[in-house]
């Protein structure tokens, strides 16, 4: 059956590479090329934009990027077996696809592309908080992409995205949300992977701020934010006592009950916070 791109359909695709799924890797491919597209659409208008997507498998999201306009795709995949697959793609997206063999956790993905830069991704999930963190904490802000538009399993999409009070409210929300805008766009049921994993998934789009939303020092505020949701249950005056000797007058000073737990602080009264020690 012909696909929109003229390449095979995926199944067919992973038939002849023997691409059978590997746990170890992470492996849940998708193999709806609407669903693909729909992803990519996800991540804005791609047209006159750098995209790199770690971990592209089989090539279902690369196929995707490349059919929604990317003018360049950077894939960067570990696995050996799935190059002779995405080299068809890049066969038939002359000039438009550059697969990168190897760990996306070792390579600097940052020198093979050309501002502006979208990141957009399937990540495995056991490296993709990792590298979402990473691409948060540069040695300089604003960073080399301007957005992120990446799967994750929904707990931890609804870690990014959480607010004060909330179950999933911590330090990966204050990470994402002091310097990017988060937001879930979609969520997936297990059944739109192959192998179906055991829970659901959801995409996050991030856009980078140009600045940090409130001044900070990030040393600072990482270490605050450490030790505070480290002992989430604790009041911040025991927690954050390690700090400073005078720390509740800090946090009076920065608006903050020495006797709230980190779970009620907002990202705001955080960099306040942080703001004192500078
Ligand atoms: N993008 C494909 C899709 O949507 O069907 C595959 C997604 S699958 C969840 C994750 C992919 O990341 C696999 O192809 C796996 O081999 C690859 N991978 C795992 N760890 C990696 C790493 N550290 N660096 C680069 N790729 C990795």
């Amino acid at each position: 059956m012909a696909t929109i791109d003229g390449l095979p359909p995926l199944r067919e695709v992973i038939a002849a590479h023997d691409l059978v799924a590997k746990k170890q890797l992470g492996q849940n491919f998708l193999l709806d090329l609407n669903l693909t597209a729909k992803i990519a659409r996800c991540a804005g208008d791609l047209t006159g934009c750098d995209v790199l997507e770690v971990g592209p498998g089989p090539g279902g999201l690369t196929r995707g990027l490349l059919a929604e306009g990317a003018r360049h795709v950077v894939a960067v995949e570990k696995d050996a077996r799935a190059l002779p697959a995405l080299a068809e793609i890049a066969a038939a997206y002359p000039g438009r696809l550059t697969v990168l063999h190897g760990d996306a956790l070792d390579l600097d993905l940052s020198a093979h592309l050309r501002p502006p830069v979208k990141v957009v991704a399937n990540l495995p999930y056991n490296v993709g908080t990792e590298l979402l963190v990473r691409w948060l904490t540069p040695a300089v802000w604003p960073p080399f992409w301007s957005s992120l538009t990446l799967m994750f399993q929904k707990e931890v999409a609804e870690r990014i995205v959480a607010r004060p009070r909330g179950d999933h409210y911590g330090r990966l929300a204050l990470l994402a949300q002091w310097r990017a805008e988060a937001k879930i766009v979609m969520s997936l049921p297990p059944e739109a992977f192959v192998p179906a994993p055991k829970v659901h998934s959801a995409v996050v789009h991030l856009t980078a701020l140009p600045a940090p939303r409130y001044p900070a020092t990030e040393k600072v505020l990482m270490r605050i934010t450490a030790m505070a949701f480290n002992q989430r249950r604790k009041m911040l005056r025991s927690s954050l006592k390690g700090l400073s000797p005078d720390i509740e007058d800090r946090l009076l000073a920065a608006g903050i009950p020495p006797t709230a737990r980190a779970e009620e602080i907002s990202l705001e009264a955080f960099c306040t916070l942080a703001r004192s020690f500078d």
